[in-house]
C-alpha cells in the first residue's frame, strides 16, 4: 500500500499521523522495546506536538512525518535520556587523587568483590561461626588492627564522618585543643571549627597560626578538656618560621594528664610510601605508636580503596564510640566493605602493591613509561585538534592530590598544547577543552599559563588505543 504521507512539498497539521498508528508501526518497535511504553509515548507525543506547531507555522517538510523519521528522532531523544549521568572521564588533569572525579580507583579484586556482595546475600551482620547476629564491623577490623598496630577499629562513610563520630562520643559538650596552624578547611565545606560545633564540643584554639609549642597545650589543658586533637595540613604547607609539637609530644601531655591525644590524619596511609619513591608521609602504625589513641583517615585517599571513614586505637575508646548512636546513622553499607576487605587484603603483601593498588600504580608509574606515551600520542591529538593548535609532548608534574602531600610533585609527562596563531589564546584553548569534554568519554585536562595540559600519567596502557580511537578524526 503507498504512503499517502510520502511524496515531495510540505505536510499540513492534518496529515501528521496519530499516536496509535506510530505506536503500531514497525519502526517504533525497537524503541518500545528499549524504552517501555510509557516512555516512547511521552516522547512520541513531545515529537507530534513539535511537528503540529511547525506545520501550522508554515509546514514541515513531509519526509519528515515518515515512521521511520519520527522513530529516529525519538530514540535519539530517549537514549540522550536514558544515557547515565555518572560517566567514566579520562583524568589528565595530573591530580591522581582528584575528588571531583571519584578520587581512589578500585583494584580488580575490590571490583568482584563488590559486584558478588551486590548480587548475592552476604554475612553481613551474620556470625557463621555461631549462627547468630553479627556486627558488619567485624569483618573489616583484625585486618585494619594488624596493618595499624592498634587494639580495636571501626568503619564510618568517610572521614569526616568519622571525625563528626569522635568528636560527639568522645567530647560532647567539653573542650577539644587545637593548634591555630591546624585548623584546616578541607574542599567542600569541611572545616575542623565547624564540625566540632556540629559535634557539640568547644573548640580551644591555641598557638598562632605558624608556631605552637608544648607549653601551649599545656596550659589549655582545664577540667572541661576531653582531649588534645592534631589535624594533618592536608592542602596547605606551614612553612618559614615554624613550630609545631609533635604526635608523641602531644600525647606524652595527654597521657600526663589523663586525656587521649587524638589525630585527623586525612590521607592516612598504611605504608612507607619512600619505599616506592614517593615523598615521606607519617603511616597510619607511627602515628598510634608516637602515642595517639585515635586516629582517623579517609579510605578514597592514599589507602587507594572505597569512600570510607576509618577509625583505629584504644579499644575502650573505639567501644564507646560504637555506642553512639551517630555510628548507627554514620554506618557503611555492604557495598563499602566489600571494597574494602580486599583492598586492605593487598597490604599484607607490601612487595605488590605498587602493581596491584590501582593508586600506588598510577602513582609510580615510571616516566620511562609515560613519555613515550606521549610521543605517540602527539600526533593523534595534533590531528584531533587540527591546524590552529601546536601540541607538544613535554615533562610536566603531577600532584597525588586529595589533601595527601601537598606540596609534592612527582615527575611526569604529557601533551601541552597551545593556540598556533596570532591573538588571545584563552577563547581558543577554552574550545579545545570543552571539544575535549564533550567527547563521549571526556578528556579532562587542565588550562594553565596559556597552555592545555594533559598529563598522561593516569592513562595506563591498557586504556590507551581506546583513548586514541576517541581522537582519530578531527574534533569538531
Ligand atoms: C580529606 C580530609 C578529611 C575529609 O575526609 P573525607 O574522607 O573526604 O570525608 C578530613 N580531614 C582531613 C585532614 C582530610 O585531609
Amino acid at each position: 500500500m503507498a504512503d499517502p504521507l510520502s511524496g515531495a512539498g510540505l505536510a499540513a497539521a492534518s496529515d501528521i499521523p496519530s499516536l496509535d498508528r506510530l505506536l503500531n508501526a514497525h519502526a517504533l518497535q525497537p524503541a518500545l522495546e528499549t524504552h517501555g511504553r510509557t516512555q516512547v509515548v511521552a516522547a512520541l507525543r513531545r515529537d507530534l506536538d513539535a511537528l503540529r506547531k511547525r506545520a501550522l507555522d508554515g509546514g514541515v517538510p513531509r519526509h519528515e512525518l515518515d515512521a521511520a523519521a519520527v522513530a529516529a528522532r525519538t530514540s535519539a531523544a530517549l537514549d540522550e535520556a536514558a544515557r547515565p549521568r555518572l560517566r567514566a572521564v579520562y583524568n589528565l588533569t595530573g591530580t591522581v587523587l582528584h575528588t571531583n572525579l571519584g578520587r581512589a580507583l578500585l583494584p580488580d579484586e575490590a571490583v568482584a568483590s563488590v559486584l558478588r556482595a551486590l548480587t548475592t546475600p552476604a554475612n553481613l551482620e551474620f556470625d557463621l561461626d555461631t549462627g547468630g547476629r553479627g556486627d558488619r564491623d567485624d569483618l573489616i577490623d583484625d585486618l585494619l588492627c594488624e596493618l595499624t598496630g592498634a587494639e580495636a577499629a571501626t568503619v564510618v562513610n568517610n572521614n569526616a564522618a568519622a571525625v563528626l563520630l569522635m568528636l560527639n562520643a568522645l567530647a560532647d559538650r567539653r573542650e577539644v585543643v587545637v593548634s591555630r596552624g591546624e585548623l584546616v578547611e578541607i574542599g567542600g565545606a569541611f572545616r575542623i571549627p565547624d564540625i566540632m560545633k556540629r559535634a557539640g564540643a568547644k573548640l580551644v584554639e591555641i598557638g598562632t597560626t605558624n608556631r605552637t609549642h608544648a607549653a601551649d597545650y599545656e596550659n589549655a589543658i582545664g577540667p572541661r578538656t576531653a582531649m588534645l586533637m592534631k589535624v594533618h595540613c592536608s592542602n596547605y604547607a606551614v612553612t618559614g618560621f615554624t613550630k609545631s609539637v609533635s604526635v608523641a609530644e602531644v600525647a606524652a601531655l595527654a597521657h600526663a594528664r589523663g586525656l587521649p591525644a587524638t589525630v585527623d590524619l586525612g590521607s592516612g596511609t598504611l605504608v612507607d610510601l619512600t619505599q616506592f619513591g614517593l615523598p615521606k608521609e607519617d603511616t597510619v602504625r607511627e602515628t598510634i605508636a608516637a602515642g595517639a589513641d585515635l586516629v582517623t583517615f579517609s579510605g578514597d585517599k592514599l589507602l587507594g580503596g572505597p569512600q570510607a571513614g576509618l577509625l583505629v586505637g584504644r579499644a575502650d575508646l573505639i567501644r564507646k564510640i560504637k555506642k553512639n548512636p551517630l555510628k548507627r546513622a554514620l554506618r557503611v553499607s555492604k557495598l563499602t566493605l566489600a571494597a574494602l576487605e580486599p583492598v586492605l587484603h593487598l597490604y599484607r603483601a607490601p612487595e605488590f602493591l605498587a602493581q596491584r593498588l590501582t593508586t600506588l600504580r598510577l602513582l609510580t608509574r615510571p616516566l620511562r613509561d609515560i613519555q613515550p606515551q606521549a610521543e605517540r600520542l602527539r600526533g593523534v591529538l595534533a590531528h584531533a585538534a587540527g591546524p590552529g593548535y601546536a601540541v607538544e609532548a613535554v615533562p610536566m608534574f603531577s600532584q597525588i592530590g586529595s589533601g595527601a602531600l601537598p606540596i609534592d610533585q612527582l615527575p611526569s609527562y604529557g601533551l601541552a598544547v597551545r593556540h598556533a596563531g596570532t591573538g588571545r589564546p584563552g577563547r581558543h584553548l577554552d574550545r579545545l577543552e570543552t571539544l575535549l569534554r564533550k567527547l563521549p568519554v571526556p578528556v579532562i585536562g587542565r588550562i594553565a599559563d596559556d597552555a592545555l595540559w594533559l598529563d598522561l600519567r593516569c592513562l595506563e596502557a591498557r586504556d590507551e588505543a581506546e583513548f586514541a580511537a576517541q581522537l582519530a578524526e578531527p574534533l569538531a
